[in-house]
């Protein structure tokens, strides 16, 4: 959340487009929350990007000369998502992902971290923790008051340090 994750990945892709390489970018279907067929970060930077259902569907969408995959929101593709970009890669495709690592109770988030340890670079990037300043690395999931329900909507969620993420701790007001 807030980290810049999508921003890096954006600046990645503006970098191969001036370079004059073939990029697609890629985004599951799922997350809707600013628009269907771009990448748009917090900071309202956007690129196109084709939605995709699934791993396999992404795979069918690359293009025969495509350089360059860009793919966000890498966390909630399915763990097919990890033998396509491996495929990829061998190739000759450079691959570019983002997602978030951990989920909110800090836990590595599935296939990240299978995307990890095949990569040929990793790249941490940081958000600010709300409450104490220092670099955050989770993101602290906050019930808003008068929510009684965990329903889609009723959560948000704000970029904590290591000592102040409380992980269970999820009732309104919780700082
Ligand atoms: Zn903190």
């Amino acid at each position: 959340m807030f980290s810049g994750k999508t921003e890096e990945l954006i600046r990645r892709v503006k970098r191969a487009v001036l370079a004059r390489q073939t990029v697609q970018a890629f985004k599951p279907r799922i997350d809707d929350r600013y628009a269907k067929t771009r990448i748009v970060s917090h900071g309202a930077i956007a690129i196109d990007a084709i939605a995709v259902s699934g791993s396999a569907s992404l795979a069918e969408r690359v293009e025969p000369d495509t350089d360059v995959v860009a793919i966000d929101e890498a966390q909630f593709f399915d763990r097919g998502i990890v033998e396509v970009v491996d495929s990829l890669a061998d190739s000759g495709v450079r691959v570019i992902l983002a997602g978030l690592d951990q989920d909110y109770l800090g836990r590595p988030f599935p296939p990240m971290p299978d995307l990890m340890a095949i990569a040929e670079e990793v790249t941490k990037v940081r958000a600010v923790c709300t409450v104490c300043g220092a670099s955050a690395s989770r993101s602290q999931r906050i019930i808003q008051a008068g929510a009684t329900v965990l329903v889609g909507g009723s959560e948000s969620y704000e970029a904590r340090c290591r000592a102040c993420f409380r992980p269970r701790d999820v009732a309104a007001g919780t700082r």
